[in-house]
This record gives structure tokens, sequence and C-alpha cells, in this order.
């Protein structure tokens, strides 16, 4: 075998699995058929819960530190709206700036400290799965065609997956005929930028912040800080090829469609283009060959795919990791399909939801829209707005298991004998953790064989929200003892959990 896992396309979905399956010692190889990084702005920033996930690594920082500029405000685009979170005390959306070529560096340098090889101007055209232990990857390399034999085969090689067809996973859903529009630019001759967002143009009168629908489209405009930003989203057959930029030209014609004027544009500062697809792969999962990212789901709206991908990656690696070290459980990796489509329904939920509050036209339309707003003002209905966003609203679990069973352990100060850490930080190692809370040695002692896998932890907090959790090592919770909950129950409970999870004992 010459790797364990190939992982195809050099995105942020790829790098990212290949950075989780690396640190915990998978030999890991990304293919990538683009010779040099794509430059193309796409994602604006990392957004959800990805970024908690990077904060219990200890790793947020590095990402804060390359940030574009100050924290966005805490407003989101939503079906053409804005939800504002500032009114949350604390809003289960953020975001950190950062441009998506930005993010990929960071994530390629992550991936190769860790041990990955990355081979860029190396194209996947062909897959074989040979037998029970092997797939044959066939690649164009810059020196000509050569086979890979590995274990598994993640393809994260975007919405038009070459992986996907290979497998012959099918990928139903809908495109949307609306191309969207979206720049910043300085501000030109003749254009002042008013005190309330809009502009002033010389020759054509005020145009107001915000959005203005017409019937050939929808434009938006905000004049802010020193530029413009305009957007503008028109039904139009053209298929433009992602890696050809938009130009201001392209912008300046959308504009003249949509609106009717012809409105001056100064120097291009950020400038990008997208269609909307609302499609998921029926199962992300062929045998040995997987799917994650755009490859396996497509949104229609922005903000939330590289976050769904980057997620997708943190559920797979240690579920593959188990499966290349051996002690991975019949079923594991079955639950990447389960568990992931199901968090790509909650998400195609609020974006086609979405496309409807955008595509709403006229009085009626208005009347949704301002109906909307008014629920998103109120503090529930915005903290699950927030939470469907930012990917932690992923259904209910089972009924009889405990209600923080498949939530992202959130972090909090706890006390230890001589230390006093946080929940953050004991998912470092890259192994799941029993986070004892109350002195149950009952439920410590199981976890104790399966020593290398899950780290036991003993502390104490202010408010427990259960006595013991078995925290993934994804950060989510895979099981909880509710506060005094009977040995009696809790301890088959707690075997069968780890076994489910983490296969058999090693002790
Ligand atoms: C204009 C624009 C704006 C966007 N804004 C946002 C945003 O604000 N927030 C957000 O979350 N998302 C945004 N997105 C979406 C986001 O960019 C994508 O969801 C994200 O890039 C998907 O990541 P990925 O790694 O799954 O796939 P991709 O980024 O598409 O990466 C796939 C990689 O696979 C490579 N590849 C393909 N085929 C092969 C093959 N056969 N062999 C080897 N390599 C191959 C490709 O070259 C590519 O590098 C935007 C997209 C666009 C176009």
């Amino acid at each position: 075998m010459d790797v364990d896992v190939v992982v195809v396309g050099a995105g942020p979905t790829g790098l990212m699995l290949a950075g989780e399956l690396a640190r915990v010692g998978v030999r890991t190889l990304l293919l990538e058929r683009r010779p040099e990084p794509s430059e193309v702005a796409k994602a604006g920033g990392l957004a959800g819960q990805i970024l908690q996930l990077l904060h219990h690594r200890g790793e947020l920082d590095r990402f804060h530190a390359a940030k574009a500029g100050p924290e966005p405000a805490p407003r989101f685009p939503f079906g053409g709206l804005h939800l504002d979170f500032t009114r949350l005390n604390d809003s289960p959306m953020r975001a950190v700036l950062l441009p998506q070529p930005r993010l990929e560096q960071l994530l390629a340098e992550r991936a190769v400290d860790r041990g990955a090889e990355v081979r860029r101007g190396h194209e996947v055209v062909g897959l074989r799965q040979e037998d029970d232990e092997t797939v044959t990857v066939e690649v164009r390399g810059t020196d000509g065609p050569y086979p890979v034999a590995t274990r598994f085969v993640v393809g994260c090689d975007g919405g038009r997956s070459r992986v996907r067809d290979l497998a012959g996973i099918p990928f139903p859903g809908t495109a949307f005929p609306e191309i969207e529009r979206l720049a910043s630019v300085t501000v030109p001759e003749g254009v002042t930028l008013l005190d309330d967002g809009g502009l002033d143009v010389r020759g054509v009168g005020t145009i107001p912040f915000g959005y203005t629908a017409t019937e050939h489209g929808v434009f938006a405009c905000s004049g802010m800080g020193g530029t413009i930003g305009v957007y503008t989203a028109e039904v139009e057959a053209t298929e433009y090829d992602d890696d050809v930029p938009m130009s201001v030209e392209e912008l300046s014609a959308s504009v003249h469609r949509v609106l009717g004027i012809d409105l001056p544009l100064g120097e291009p500062l950020r400038m990008t283009r997208f269609g909307y697809s609302a499609k998921q792969a029926d199962s992300y999962r062929d045998g040995r060959v997987f799917l994650a990212g755009d490859a396996a789901h497509l949104f229609p709206a922005g903000g939330v795919a590289v976050n769904a991908g980057m997620l997708d990656a943190a559920n797979l690696a240690w579920k593959l990791a188990g499966s290349v070290q051996g002690w991975a459980p019949p079923g594991l990796l079955d639950t990447y399909t389960a568990e992931r489509r199901a968090a790509a329904e909650r998400t195609l939920l609020h974006t086609r939801a979405q496309v409807a509050l955008r595509r709403a036209h006229g009085p009626t339309g208005d009347a949704l829209r301002a109906l909307f707003l008014e629920l998103a003002g109120d503090e529930q209905p915005l903290l699950r707005l927030g939470a469907l966003m930012a990917g932690t609203d992923v259904g209910a679990p089972s009924s009889e298991a405990h209600p923080l069973v498949g939530a992202f352990a959130t972090d909090q100060a706890l006390r230890v004998e001589h230390r006093d850490p946080r929940v953050a930080g004991l998912l470092r190692s890259g192994r799941a953790v029993l986070l004892d809370l109350a002195a149950r040695t009952d439920l410590r002692e199981p976890a104790g064989l399966w020593p290398d896998r899950v780290d036991v932890v003993t502390a104490t907090v202010d408010e427990r929200p259960a006595d013991v959790l078995l925290v993934r090592p994804d950060g989510l919770i895979a099981w909880a003892a509710a506060v005094d909950e009977p040995g009696a129950t809790a301890l088959p409970a707690l075997r069968q959990a780890l076994s489910t999870w983490f296969g058999a004992s090693s002790v």
C-alpha cells in the first residue's frame, strides 16, 4: 500500500482533512489538479461551528492573526435581509474575516507541517476498488500518468466532483438560474458616499443603501469606510468558469441590466461571481470511497459552505484514522454519512428558505421579508436561526439519549487539581475525552480500558451540565450521564457508548 488515505482536492475541505489525518499519524497524500494554489476570491471568511473546533484544538489564534481586517459586525446576510446578532449576549454565529486563498494557504501549511504530502498539478482521472483492502487511484501527474494504491479515497474535489462520478454516487437537487455578483470597489469620481450608506451619483441622483428589487433582478449597494459594496442577482443562462474572475466591465453591465443606470465604479478590491444550487449526494460513501465538502453538498446561500465542508472533514478524519489503526468498530464509517447528511439537511432547510425570501417580489414578497425580520427581532427565533447558520443545530438526538448527545462540547472553565484548564484544550491530543465532573469513580474506571483512544479527566465546574461527558475527537458529545444518574443505568450505557464509538478495549 502506497499510502493510507488519498485526499482529492486542495480546497478548504481537503486541506482540513489532510491536516486532521496527518496529525494522528495517518499516511496521507493530497492530490490537487491545479499546479498553483487558486487566488480567486471566493469565501470571505470562516464562520460557524468550525471556529469552536479550531478553538478547541488551540489553533484559532493562527487564523485570527491572519484575518484581513477587524471582526465583521455580527450582522449576517440571510435571504436578501440582514440578521442582527448584536442583540444577543452570546451569539451562536461568529465569523473571522479571512479571504479563501489565505485560509487555504494556512490550512496547507498546517497539513504539510503535520506530515501530509501535497502534490499540486496531479489530477485524479480514475479509481478502482480492487478488493476489501485497496483502492487504486489513477493520476495524471506533472511527469505523466501513475497509479497510487491506498486504503481509502476522499473526494474533496468540489461541486463537479470527478470522484463522485467515478464512484457512481447520484447528486440530485436543483440548480437555480440566478447569477449573483458581489464586489467591493474604491469610490470613483462623481460618486459621494452618504451618511446612511447610500450613494449620490452625479447625473443619476441618490441610490439608497440596501436591496432594490427590479423586474430584471436585485441590486444592492453600501457606501461605507471609503469603499463601495455592490451586489446584483439576475437570471442568466451563461455558464461561468469559477477560475475566470469577474471584471469591472462585467459587473457594470450587470448593474446596467438590473437597475438601468450606468454606475461609475472605482478600482476593484474584491470581485466575486457565483450561482446557487441545492444538491446533496445520496450517500457520502461507496465502499472505500468517501465524499466531503462541495463534492457532497451544495447550498443555495452564502456563508455556510466552508464551515460545512471543514466540519465534514473533522467528522470523517478520526473515523478513518480508527479504521487505518485497526480499532474502528463495525459501522463507525457509516455514521459519517448519517451524521453529515443530517447536518446538510438542516443547512439545506434554511438555505432553501433563503431562496424563497430572496426571490419573492412585489408587495407580498416585501410583506414576507418584513414579517420575517420582525420575528427575527425576538431572542429565541434569532438564537435558533444563528444555530442553524452556524451548523450547530443538527436536529434532536434520539429520545432516550441525554439532550447533550450530538451537541458540540461548549467551552467552560474547569477546576482540576493544581491546574485550571478549560474544556477547550482537552481535545488537543486528537483523542476522545471522558470528562468526569462529579467524582464518579464508577464511571471513570471503564473508560480507563481504552487508554490509547480515550483520555480520562476529572474536574469540577460551577454548574455541571451532566455528571460525565464522553467527548469525541471532533468535539461532539457521544454520551452523557445525567446529574446523579445511578450507576446501574449509566455504567452499561457508558460501556455500550465506548464500544460503539471506540471499538474493543485495548487492555
Ligand atoms: C464567488 C464565491 C463566493 C463564495 N463565498 C462563500 C462564503 O462567503 N462563505 C462560504 O462558506 N462559502 C463561499 N463560497 C463557497 C466556497 O468557496 C466553497 O464551498 C468551498 O471552496 C468548497 O470547498 P471544497 O474544498 O469542498 O471544494 P473546492 O474549494 O471547490 O476545492 C476543490 C478542489 O479540488 C480540485 N480538483 C477538482 N477535480 C480534481 C481532480 N480530478 N483531481 C485533483 N484535484 C481536483 C480543484 O482544483 C479544487 O482545488 C463561495 C464560492 C464562490 C464561487
